[in-house]
């Protein structure tokens, strides 16, 4: 996608502070974290939001997952706990209307409001 800068970002075109990458999916650091570790986690195919992705490509959502799982792990969050959350949508107050799953922790998270 032309316009969209986290394509951009994937394709090397504005910098971000990468800390995973695999065939489908490229994660980097939020740059306003909202917690200690907040990392963001995209497919490298440009789906505008969750809603906008084909059934028959929904695996890429397991597969942002598992990359959550892992970075939980090497940045010593998966014993003491994380949120994960995709916004969707105007009511969500998504931004980027490229997918991404947030990956927070490393304190104590408020409850959703
Ligand atoms: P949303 O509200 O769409 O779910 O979240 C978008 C997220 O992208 C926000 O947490 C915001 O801080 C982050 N963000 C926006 N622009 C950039 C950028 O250029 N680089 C990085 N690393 N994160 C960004
Ligand atoms: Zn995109």
């Amino acid at each position: 996608m032309n316009d969209c800068l986290f394509c951009k970002i994937v394709a090397g075109q504005i910098p971000a502070a990468k800390v995973y990458e695999d065939d489908l999916v490229l994660a980097f650091n939020d740059i306003h974290p909202a917690a200690p570790t907040h990392m963001l986690i995209i497919p490298k195919e440009h789906f505008p939001s969750l809603q906008d992705i084909p059934q028959g490509k929904l695996p890429v959502i397991a597969s942002l997952f598992a990359a959550a799982q892992k970075l939980a792990e090497t940045t010593g969050i998966a014993k003491t706990g994380y949120r994960t959350l995709i916004n969707t949508g105007p009511d969500s107050g998504q931004v980027v209307f490229h997918v991404h799953l947030h990956l927070l922790g490393g304190r104590k998270l408020g409850k959703l409001g």
